[in-house]
């Protein structure tokens, strides 16, 4: 499909001004201008970002919540308001709708550790897909040991897709669970997870959608979506390190049972027994990350700045202009070839392992990532044990995929099969 690079000019989407409010963008890596490509394992973070941090560290560091003093006030005030903003950003209902966490995997294993303990049992099934990443595997094969409940897998396609009718028949009366990621990281597949939590609460099962690789690349809208659980991190939307978050139905977080026990989670506590705070605070025992509930504050004003719809055909076009020119590269196989893609493009290049790759292409400035990327499945499903992949964000450009074609042109070419 050919793109026409005057869309590729869209006047209120300027990637060329955007890089400029991104510093770590600016400096070279081994004598060539860094090409950072590697957006689904972690985004860069824009200055407003590291302003918001440097600015709770320099003048209002404390702890929120039980402080009258004005410092922990305000603390609390602007961890609270965070609160307020994602869930606005979401689509969520109210703020009590959010746990913050360290990231989309402690969001993940709060699900199977307070509702899965107290949902799931023996002989009971959690529907997953092939596509998976380690983060929404691992912490359902936990509980699955724990409880004598059963794993189930709605496999892909050869292009990377779960079709609509493997899921629906993957379903049962026993499926309690069905855990879903709505970008796979590996392959970039963005799955029709409208229809899939149709039909997953239409054979009674909850849904609990891996966000990661979404929130920051789409617009999203939870209620719209009315799936009842969405796991998200904020390390991967230009916020900082640490910081993620759980949207659960109101409904739901009210009758959860608390998943670690500690201060701030409690409404009374004596050596008989301790008496639990409503949602969300009963499941964020001890000192949260306030600075990092803060940067991702900074970082969804920014986004909503730019406009997640505007973000998206950005990265769109982006995506697309990449993939017409990563085929031309003679020996170059794409890995996955999903209907609808997003961020993310999975690749082998005949003659090189992907790891000698990516040490070539950081030599050439340019920034990918190599391996199997927490989905292991997906590379047993494509017969490789690992990919290369590169990754897109709201700073790269047209002249980024240059660079990322000649590197590895420059590298078949001195070292290829
Ligand atoms: N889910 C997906 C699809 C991911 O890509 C990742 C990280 O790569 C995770 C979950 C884990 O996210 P976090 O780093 O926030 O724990």
């Amino acid at each position: 499909m050919a793109v026409n690079p005057d869309r590729l000019k869209l006047p209120q989407f300027d990637a060329r001004r955007i890089r400029r409010d991104f510093p770590a963008l600016a400096q070279k890596i081994h004598g060539h201008q860094l090409v950072y490509l590697d957006n689904a394992a972690t985004t860069q973070k824009p200055n407003p970002v590291i302003d918001a941090l440097t600015d709770y560290y320099r003048s209002y560091n404390a702890n929120v919540h039980r402080g009258v003093h004005t410092l922990s006030e305000l603390a609390t005030e602007r961890y609270e308001a965070a609160r307020h903003n994602l869930a606005q950003f979401i689509g969520a209902s109210q703020p009590e709708e959010i746990i913050f966490l360290r990231g989309a995997t402690e969001a993940i294993n709060l699900v199977a550790a307070s509702w899965g303990l107290a949902n799931i049992g023996a002989g009971d099934e959690i529907l997953l897909t092939e596509l998976e990443h380690h983060s929404n595997i691992v912490p359902w094969q936990l509980l699955a040991e724990r409880v004598g409940a059963r794993v189930v897998v709605a496999p892909i396609d050869q292009q990377g897709n779960v079709a609509p009718e493997t899921f629906s028949r993957a379903l049962s009366e026993r499926t309690r669970l069905v855990g879903i990621a709505q970008v796979s990281n590996a392959l970039g597949t963005v799955n029709p997870i409208t229809e899939m939590i149709r039909s997953a609460h239409a054979a009674g099962a909850r849904v609990l959608i891996d966000g990661a690789q979404a929130v920051g690349h789409m617009p999203v809208d939870v209620r719209e979506l009315d799936c009842d659980f969405y796991a998200l991190s904020g390390h991967k939307m230009y916020a900082p390190m640490g910081i993620g978050a759980l949207y659960a139905k109101k409904d739901l977080l009210e009758r959860m049972p608390p998943w670690q026990g500690g201060g701030d989670m409690i409404r009374a506590v004596n050596f008989t027994r301790s008496l639990y705070a409503d949602p969300p605070q009963r499941f964020e025992a001890g000192t949260p990350n306030v600075a990092g509930a803060i940067g991702l504050a900074a970082a969804i004003a920014y986004l909503k700045t730019l406009g997640m719809e505007a973000v998206a055909t950005h990265e769109k076009i982006l995506l697309d202009y990449a993939l017409e020119r990563l085929v031309m590269v003679p020996g170059l196989r794409l890995i996955g070839t999903p209907r609808k893609r997003a961020g993310v493009i999975s690749f082998w290049v005949e003659g090189l392992h992907p790891h000698d790759l990516g040490t070539l292409l950081d030599h050439a400035g340019v920034a990918i990532r190599t391996g199997h990327h927490c989905a292991m499945p997906v590379m047993d499903h494509f017969q490789v044990p690992a990919t290369a992949r590169a990754s897109f964000g709201v700073y790269n450009t047209q002249e980024d995929v240059h660079a990322l074609i000649a590197a590895l042109n420059q590298a078949r070419e001195v070292f290829g099969g």
